[in-house]
């Protein structure tokens, strides 16, 4: 079946939809519309970014105050009120968002609320804006001549700007601004060290979706021609969460979805229930909240996710992986002279509390050699790891890399300066393929952003990034797995992905933290041979290993480590035979 049928179908439902319809429903049909653009916002900064916004509501409210006191009060045309209202909301939304996104856990959410309620009271108590009354009078929109004057009119305005805003949703998360957005969501420490800036993706998500809310604010405004601020109080704001969680909160069509289903099924509610309790009153929000305790138990991700399980069941061969579209390779570094100092640690520290799990601690690693940094479990190599690319700062002591001093850069600018890592504890996205996890490891070698991306001016350049990745994923031998989620490989494969994704920043300089662990004999045999490879290209490799047979034919002089501290350093069949490290390392394994 052609990948694009549903999509047709979809667009060709909602054309004839208010030709076939009532007039009632066509109502229900714009407010569907109005409250999917709301939700796609959410399905972006909480679905994708993992950021819980209570407060979609008050921006909502943004843009349909800004238009109805322009309009009524200056008679400003409403689409010059549109770009008034956006600009507002995006200098309101960025202060909010410069101030709140940092907080983490549960006070992001109580921070949403916060604004949502100050937003609220705020239009309330605005004289000007008319306070609990609100503004009536607002004028009808006038599109290129063409009066809006009835449900009708409107409803193909409000579809149409809600399917643009759904591709251009999902132009931008098919991009390289969309993974580092997905990245947002469990992935922070392993992006900033990919160059990820992830405060400032925060922050765009953020605006995003405040945008699309002003957008369904200024278009129900018009639709209306009325506002007061009930609709835009923080009880609305938990529906639209509501709304994106039950239709699929990681979906782009989760937010219609949601919207269908909450806004015909509130209908639906507010009909029958006071028929069954004999009185009026807010029985849907009981009814809702029941719903919502059972769609989290049952369908976590949301009713859309259904969709593709029923979609593979029914017509299991459907949707193959498209093929990659052809591109020019990207530009290269040039590497450094072999033998050329990448790396100097010098009496690097490191306190965690009162335990140190670095004491000055001195290392090299020259390009075109493979320093490997050994020594019993616990004895500080990863944090090691963790100093020189900035993930965890060293508490004292310099290194420089490539000459310059970068103890205290952030792992985003050293990978800029081309150093790469893998992780011990896989960092990878595991719902992602593995094309779209290694392609993450390209990031610097793009520019483009967020709004070329959801106007998909990006392509030539998405399309070199791809096959980079797509050549990494090559090099390492995982090919027959491209666009497998990567979270269905064995762990030992998840740490060839984690090497393909450090490959494709073009780095000088290798850290590998443990990359053989839980690799059989002969995949062993092809990542030495790949290192070996890589060594004769230029690069610089500093590796982490507990399997002794592969580090000793591989490495070109090995540190050894033990509590923190040096304990030897030399060619591998001086460090084979030394005491000391025979007794406190190859003894203690034993
Ligand atoms: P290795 O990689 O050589 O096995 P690590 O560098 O992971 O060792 O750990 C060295 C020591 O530092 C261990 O005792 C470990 O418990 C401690 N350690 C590592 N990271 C942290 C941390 N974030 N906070 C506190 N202690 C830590
Ligand atoms: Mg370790």
């Amino acid at each position: 079946m052609n990948r694009h049928l549903p999509v047709a179908l979809f667009v060709l439902a909602v054309l004839v939809a208010p030709a076939l319809l009532p007039d009632f429903t066509v109502t229900l049909a714009n407010y569907i519309g109005m409250y999917a653009i709301v939700a796609l916002g959410l399905v972006l900064i909480t679905g994708v970014g993992g950021l819980t916004s209570f407060g979609q509501a008050a921006f909502v409210g943004l843009g349909a105050y800004t238009t109805a006191y322009l309009s009524t009060v200056h008679g400003f045309s409403p689409w010059l009120n549109l770009l008034i209202g956006l600009a507002l909301t995006t200098v309101v939304a960025g202060l909010i968002g410069a101030i709140t996104l940092r907080m983490g856990g549960h006070f992001l959410p109580l921070a949403t609320m916060a604004w949502g309620i100050s937003l609220y009271y705020l239009f309330g108590n605005l004289e000007m804006l008319g306070g609990n009354t609100g503004i009536s009078g607002i004028p009808v929109l006038n599109l290129f001549g063409w009066e809006l004057k009835s449900e009708r009119d409107y409803y193909y305005l409000i579809w149409a700007a809600l399917l643009l805003a759904m591709l251009a949703v999902r132009n931008l998360l098919n991009s390289r601004a969309g993974r580092a957005i997905c990245t947002l969501k469990g992935g922070i420490v392993m992006a900033e060290s990919f160059g990820v800036n992830t405060p400032r993706t925060k922050i765009a998500i953020f605006l995003i979706a405040a945008l699309l809310a002003a957008i369904s604010g200024w278009l129900y405004a018009h639709l209306q021609r009325f506002v007061n601020p009930t609709p835009f109080s923080l009880t609305q704001g938990i529906e639209f969460l509501f709304i994106a969680v039950v239709g699929g909160i990681g979906h782009v069509w989760g937010a219609v979805a949601g919207a269908l289903i909450v806004t015909v099924l509130k209908q639906v509610l507010q009909d029958w229930l006071p028929k069954l309790f004999g009185q009026s009153g807010n029985f849907e929000i009981i009814f809702f909240g029941i719903a919502l305790v059972l769609i989290l138990q049952r369908a976590r991700n949301g009713l859309w996710s259904l969709v593709p399980m029923l979609a593979q069941r029914l017509m299991p061969n459907r949707a193959k992986p498209r093929a990659l579209a052809p591109a020019a390779p990207l530009p290269r570094r040039t590497l450094p002279a072999a033998g050329t100092v990448l790396l100097q640690v010098q009496d690097v520290s490191k306190y965690f509390g009162g335990l140190a799990a670095n004491q000055k601690m001195s290392l090299e690693v020259k390009a075109g050699e493979i320093m490997a940094l050994i020594g019993p479990n616990g004895a500080g190599k990863s944090t090691l790891f963790n100093c020189i690319s900035g993930v965890s700062p060293a508490s004292s002591g310099e290194i420089k890399f490539l000459g310059e001093r970068i103890e205290s850069f952030t792992s985003r600018q050293i990978s800029r300066r081309g150093m790469s890592r893998t992780f011990q504890h896989v960092r990878l996205l595991g719902q992602m393929s593995v094309l779209e996890n290694v392609a993450i490891g390209a990031h610097l070698r793009g520019r483009r952003g967020v709004l070329a991306a959801a106007l998909r001016l990006n392509r030539q350049e998405e399309a070199a990034l791809l096959a980079e990745a797509a050549r990494q994923i090559e090099r390492v031998g995982l090919t027959e797995h491209l666009f497998d989620p990567v979270g269905s490989l064995a762990l030992g494969k998840q740490r060839i992905v984690e090497i393909a994704r450090a490959l494709a920043s073009d780095p000088c300089l290798l850290l590998l933290d443990e990359p053989a662990a839980g690799l059989r004999h002969l995949e062993k045999q092809a990542l030495a041979e790949l290192l070996r490879k890589l060594l004769d290209e230029g690069m610089g490799i500093l590796l982490v290993e507990h399997d002794m047979d592969f580090v000793m034919g591989l490495a070109d002089r090995v540190v050894v480590m033990e509590f923190g501290e040096k304990l030897a350093e030399g060619l591998p069949q001086d460090i084979q035979q030394d005491p000391k490290v025979l007794e406190a390392y190859l003894g203690g394994l034993d």
